[in-house]
């Protein structure tokens, strides 16, 4: 894999990095941190301007034009070395927030933690971030902060690009592209890295970690999507550290789930987070049910699922976050049902309806699930109570239902799992969906049973 990527790297099989025998024009040198620098000039790498978004070139040259350092960074240089296209194209400078919304008419500036310009140009949003700057001990301006365990709570303090590149989180991704002479500066040996397929933190990872938990998630990210191996330092902190995670605010990790699990990489993600302990970040019930039944139904549904959702992107289909979420959810659900009922004697439907909302609560103090996505997941849970009373005229009720499509989905992976009853309510359902009306009519007789006589109302008996 080194050399295919390292071909693309410099669009020759050479190294650009680390080679005595190759005639490369870097200019090497250390930040005063200590952290490797090295120019590649134009001529010796493939990023070129007609792969960038022209919004970003746009943003990029008057930013220039201006007087101002304007860098596209991170994974839009990363990937268009690798030669993917990239799925945002982030902007770094040295102007400030407001010196940026004086440039643009269509600027907003938005964040907290860390402020940010946005420029907007209709339906694409390109971001433009100010340099930043070691955070400092004092917080005299009040621009960064970190708690007592070292997690950055603001991080707004400005700076150089070296002090910059110190504070992004991998190798791979301290990569800036120069718009004023089209170079590409690269820190930590991100250029070596990406022709060796390491990914590495800048920086001692277990500080890092510390600062910003999230970043254990962006590695097994990473590593993934770039089929790039985590070096060993920055591996080893992970498991033990890994509770962490309870910090994050829970909206911060449904950003995070999503680019985890909808990315088309999920089954690799959903892996490598058991691996590392990290899943339980995200779903600890469904953690809680693997470690009870290791290598169950548990494990071989989340691992269905993601395969699904992964053969759906790859094949351009439609994926909902909810889907995902529903079908984690599901037996979670059924265990915590079958603790109310032991508790209050409910029903079973009754029971399911609480431990529905108990199970959505509850996940939602980990992985904040915006309602248009809780109220489709509690769709396709009611749907799977309501799928096997196909009497009368309940099953063609039941297939205009707006979450058919997505019940019915997980009722057969729920079938392929479980087999048995559920494996032949999903196959009925299948069948049912695409037959002729008459046979449909046929298949609900044979599911209702005999017609009941309806009693005549009974005469009142005079005495
Ligand atoms: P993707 O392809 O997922 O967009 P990306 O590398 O562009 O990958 P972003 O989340 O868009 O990732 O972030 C842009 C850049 O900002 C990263 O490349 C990295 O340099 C920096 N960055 C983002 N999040 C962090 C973080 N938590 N800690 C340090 N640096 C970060
Ligand atoms: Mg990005």
């Amino acid at each position: 894999m080194g050399c295919v990527i390292f071909s693309k790297v410099i669009g020759l099989c050479r190294k650009v990095i680390g080679s005595s025998t190759s005639p490369v024009d870097e200019v090497a040198g250390a930040t005063t941190s200590g952290l490797a620098v090295e120019t590649i000039p134009r001529e010796q790498h493939v990023v070129s301007r007609s792969n960038m978004s022209v919004n970003a070139i746009k943003v990029l040259n008057r930013l220039n034009r201006h007087g101002y350092k304007a860098y596209l960074v991170g994974g839009g240089v990363r990937d268009l070395l690798l030669g993917h296209s990239p799925k945002d194209f982030d902007i770094a400078t040295n102007a400030t927030p407001e010196q940026i919304k004086e440039l643009f008419k269509n600027c907003r500036l938005i964040g907290r933690r860390f402020r940010l310009a946005h420029i907007l140009f209709g339906r694409e949003v390109i971001e433009v971030a100010t340099l930043r700057g070691h955070h400092q001990e004092t917080d005299e301006g009040n621009l960064s902060k970190q708690n007592d365990s070292g997690m950055l709570l603001r991080d707004n303090v400005y700076g150089t690009i070296d002090e910059d590149a110190e504070r992004r989180d991998f190798t791979v991704n301290a990569l800036y592209y120069d718009i004023a002479d089209h170079s590409i500066i690269a820190y930590g040996g991100g250029i070596n890295d990406l022709n060796n397929g390491t990914l590495r933190m800048i920086g001692d990872p277990a500080t890092r970690y510390k600062e910003d938990p999230v970043r254990m998630l962006r590695a097994i990210r990473f590593a993934t999507k770039l089929n790039m191996t985590i070096s060993e330092e920055t591996r080893a902190p992970i498991k033990p550290m890994s509770h962490l995670m309870k910090s994050i605010p829970a909206a911060r990790l449904f950003e995070e789930y999503q680019k985890l699990f909808l990315s088309g990489k999920a089954l690799d993600n959903y892996k490598l987070l058991n691996e590392y302990q990290l899943f339980e970040s995200l779903f600890p019930m469904c953690a809680d049910l693997l470690e009870d039944n290791q290598g169950g139904k548990e494990d071989k549904l989340f691992q269905l699922v993601c395969a699904n959702t992964d053969k759906r992107i790859a094949s351009e289909q439609r994926v909902t976050p909810a889907f995902i979420i529903a079908a984690f959810l599901w037996y979670p659900i059924e265990v915590q049902a079958q603790s109310v009922m032991n508790e209050s004697g409910l029903s079973y439907y009754d029971a399911m309806m609480v431990a529905m909302n108990d199970v959505c609560d509850a996940q939602c103090r980990s992985v904040s699930i915006p309602k248009r996505f809780s109220a489709m997941a509690r769709d396709m849970w009611g749907l799977q109570l309501r799928l096997p009373r196909r009497s009368g005229a309940k099953a063609f009720k039941l297939l205009t239902h707006p979450k058919f499509r997505a019940g019915y989905d997980l009722l057969l992976i729920r079938g392929e799992i479980e087999g048995g009853e559920v494996a032949e309510l999903a196959q009925w359902w299948t069948t049912f969906q695409h037959a002729p009306e008459k046979v449909q009519r046929d298949m609900v007789r044979k599911v209702s049973g005999p017609r009941r006589k309806r009693r005549s109302p009974k005469k009142k008996t005079q005495d």
